[in-house]
């Protein structure tokens, strides 16, 4: 298939990451490379505009502390000053973010005007669900597109990245936070020593810190190579952030493991000595030392997989030529997944997705039109890959008229498949 994508890029050579993001050590070794791409929440609104910046994509683990991170890593003004993905879009997450707010508010006594202060607070929707619940809240967040949509519901909202800076004005306006939360942010943070002090500084003492991040052992054994995109500097295990944590004075006091998203890891941290470890934090770093996932081999494992898994979805694909194929999701997943198989518009005639924001623009790089739901539930395309394969369950019952007419569903990750 044709890679059509390089008459519109720009190569824009990232800083090479010259210390692991945890430890600071200089060894870091790539298992995986995903290729130049652009940046995966970069949805031109023309398929004439000038061309995109790409930037290389590689995985690699630190010998030293065992951290998987990007070994490229792009500006963070060029990624979320303007920010495309709204949580609110997919009614499994809300509902998902409903249950978070339901038990952070119990656990951390929110209920009577306690503050939550929510780092990477997208359109609001977490907080939101704070607020029905009684507790005071407080977004921050760089991109002021979102900014504006949450302000617009009421949840007033930091327009800056989660630091020292933005936490000493939250602090200064609204006193310390009784729980601070981040879900999929913490993935995104570069200066993970620069967050942590801000967590420090704005953080009640006994005060708790949630955080949910894609799981890396979820991400080894479901080979979601689709995860590494430029936003993702890292793929959080509990060994490599312990160490983050205790660095800081923090500790881990209870963990579990989601499956929203393909395999979520939500992280109860408290200061040093406020709260017991729960069992349940044992039991996970038990299961990641059985994995190996101090040693290369599970991310050698994984790459084979990926490289293996690549060949086969274009090989089902190459198998449906002349029939009419579209997709469902434009979720930056498969922004790496189009690319790291080189998929354009001559395959893929065009993309659905809820969201507005995405609606009318085009893949970044690929240059394939996005289009409402609508729009592929009546044009009836012989084959619709699905993109968001993380939200398989609930797109497939949205799918529902079309597969019940005769549609067909690709499921490209884990293994790719065909529906019904
Ligand atoms: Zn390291």
């Amino acid at each position: 298939m044709a890679q059509t994508c390089e008459l519109t890029w720009e190569s824009a050579p990232a800083a090479a990451a010259a210390a692991c993001a945890v430890c600071g050590g200089a060894g870091l070794e790539p298992f995986l490379d995903l290729g130049e791409t652009p940046l995966a929440n970069a949805f031109p609104a023309s398929r004439t505009g000038p061309p995109q910046p790409c930037y290389p994509l590689r995985a690699a683990r630190c010998v030293d502390c065992g951290h998987a991170q990007l070994l490229d890593r792009v500006p963070p003004e060029a990624m979320f000053s303007h920010y495309l993905y709204v949580s609110s879009a997919s009614s499994t997450l809300t509902a998902h973010l409903d249950g978070l707010a339901g038990e952070v508010t119990a656990r951390a006594g929110l209920g009577g005007g306690g503050l939550v202060v929510d780092a990477g607070s997208n359109d609001g929707t977490l907080l939101a669900a704070f607020a029905r619940r009684g507790a005071r809240t407080v977004g921050v967040d760089p991109a002021a597109n979102l900014a504006a949509i949450a302000g617009a519901r009421g949840i007033p909202t930091e327009v800056s990245c989660f630091d020292t800076g933005a936490a000493a004005r939250v602090l200064a306006a609204h006193g310390p936070a009784r729980a601070i939360t981040a879900t999929n942010s913490f993935p995104h943070v570069q200066d993970l020593d620069e967050y942590m002090r801000a967590v420090d500084l704005l953080l009640a003492p006994d005060g708790v810190f949630v955080l949910e991040a894609h799981y890396l052992l979820d991400m080894l054994e479901q080979t979601a190579f689709d995860t590494i995109y430029h936003e993702h500097v890292s793929y959080w295990a509990l060994g490599p952030m312990k160490r983050l944590l205790e660095r800081h004075g923090f500790a881990i006091a209870d963990v579990e493991r989601l499956p929203v998203h393909h395999g979520q890891l939500r992280v109860w941290v408290a200061r040093r000595g406020v709260a017991r470890p729960a069992a349940a934090v044992e039991r996970a770093e038990a299961a990641e030392r059985a994995a190996g996932l101090g040693t290369a081999r599970p991310f050698r494992e994984f790459a084979e997989r990926a490289r293996r898994l690549r060949w086969n979805i274009l090989a089902l694909l190459e198998g449906l030529r002349g029939a009419r194929v579209a997709a469902y999701g434009a979720p930056a997943k498969g922004m790496t997944l189009l690319s790291f198989l080189g998929l354009g518009p001559e395959t893929i005639a065009y993309i659905a997705d809820r969201s507005p924001l995405k609606q009318g623009r085009f893949t970044p790089g690929s240059a394939i039109p996005i289009v409402p739901p609508a729009h592929l539930l009546a044009d009836r395309p012989d084959y619709t890959l699905l993109l968001a394969w993380n939200f398989a369950e609930e797109i497939l019952a949205e799918l529902r008229p079309y597969t019940d007419a005769g549609g067909r569903v690709v499921v490209p990750v884990p293994e790719v498949r065909i529906l019904p």
